[in-house]
């Protein structure tokens, strides 16, 4: 069978043969990968600035959002038969028996940081025609969801944010109602989005969806599809070309939420000087090597304490952030049936895999199809 991999020792993405695995555990499935996106993280793999292969191998098969269809299940599967379609989650737990998070299912909590993440870090991905997986990993996808549900693993991101800061939302704020409905939880609330990205639009969407009063703030400049489709949801985009950080506030009023997805940090530090009073800032992308820069650190300080701020950073997710993401999925195609229709640019063959991630894909979202 065919897979992506990349070899770091010799710097090289390409597409390789691998033998098809084989069920060898009772609980385990054979997947068809039908669909895998590719984003920033791969694209940092495949410049070998992170990511690392399985112990003892020289290559890494990449690709870590996916929605695969089981072929085959081991007898001791219960809740999955051939046919039914999922979306795997990314991270595994570490071996530790002190790690409560990782013993407990949540690895995406773990504390020793001995996890491992299929397609980034010490296991092989999704990227490939055929993957065996435990049943206690995967999550069920309503066949309905067949064309989107490989946006779902990067809608978590903005799900598990949502999700750790909800209670905090409803609990923090004397004066509200811990009952608030979901949907209802934004209201009379201000979020800004940093980045135009997929993470950065998906989780627009879901705080929209949450009844914030929502801005998308990032370099880019009219005309452009990707600002069409924020103002299609109903946000409002400002550019950072035109608009400073400063005038930004003053357009939003008291900024209460930043759902950061840029990985970039002085665009973080900059808008973390305008959260508003009693505001939650949610850092959610990973920079890479960037340049030293200078802060203010006693300003944030005071900031952060005399206006009762919140610093939040979130990474990967765990099952009730797959479930929200393939309810809000449902949901978004519901409300936003042309916008959903726009997210996937194109579904390309595996080899052209490579190029796609180093250079510039084309839209929102690309997605590797083993049958196109
Ligand atoms: C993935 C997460 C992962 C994180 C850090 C992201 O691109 O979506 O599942 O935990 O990278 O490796």
């Amino acid at each position: 069978m065919k897979a992506v991999a990349v070899f770091p020792g010799s710097g090289q993405v390409r597409v390789i043969e691998r033998d098809t695995p084989r069920i060898v555990q009772p609980d385990q499935v054979l997947l068809r990968m039908l669909d895998v996106g590719i984003c920033g993280t791969d694209k940092e793999i495949c410049s070998f600035q992170y990511g690392t292969p399985p112990p003892g191998d020289d290559h890494l098969v990449i690709g870590h959002e996916t929605v695969a269809e089981i072929t085959a299940a081991g007898p001791a599967v219960e809740r999955f038969r051939a046919g039914d379609l999922v979306v795997p989650s990314v991270r595994r737990p570490c071996p530790h028996a002190s790690c409560l998070a990782c013993r407990s299912g949540h690895q995406d909590f773990c504390y020793t940081g001995d996890f491992s993440e299929r397609g980034i870090k010490d296991a092989h991905g999704y990227l490939a025609d055929y993957v065996v997986e435990h049943e206690r990993y995967l999550n069920p996808v309503p066949p309905e969801l067949r064309d989107i549900a490989v946006l779902a693993e990067p809608l978590t991101i903005a799900e598990k944010a949502l999700l750790q800061i909800s209670w905090m939302m409803r609990q923090r704020p004397p004066w509200l109602d811990p009952e608030t409905p979901a949907g209802e939880r934004g209201r009379g609330l201000s979020a800004l989005v940093l980045g135009i990205g997929p993470v950065g639009l998906l989780g627009a969407m879901v705080l929209i969806t949450a009844g914030f009063t929502t801005y998308v703030y990032s370099r880019e400049l009219p005309p452009s599809p990707r600002i069409d489709l924020v103002d299609d949801i109903g946000a409002t985009y400002v550019s950072s070309q035109t608009t400073t950080f400063g005038e930004l506030a003053g357009k939003v009023g008291n900024v209460d939420l930043v759902y950061e997805a840029v990985g970039h940090s002085h665009f973080a530090l900059q808008a973390l000087q305008v959260l508003g009073t009693n505001g939650i800032f949610v850092l959610t992308g990973v920079p890479g090597l960037q340049a030293f820069i200078e802060a203010d650190p006693a300003r944030l300080m005071r900031n952060m304490v005399l206006k009762n701020q919140v610093l939040l950073g979130t990474v990967n997710a765990g099952p009730e952030a797959f479930a929200a993401a393939l309810r809000d999925l449902q949901l978004f195609r519901r409300r936003w049936p042309e916008v959903v229709r726009t997210l996937i640019a194109g579904r390309f063959p595996p080899e052209q895999a490579p190029e796609l991630i180093l250079g510039r894909p084309p839209g929102i979202k690309s997605v590797i199809a083993f049958d196109v």
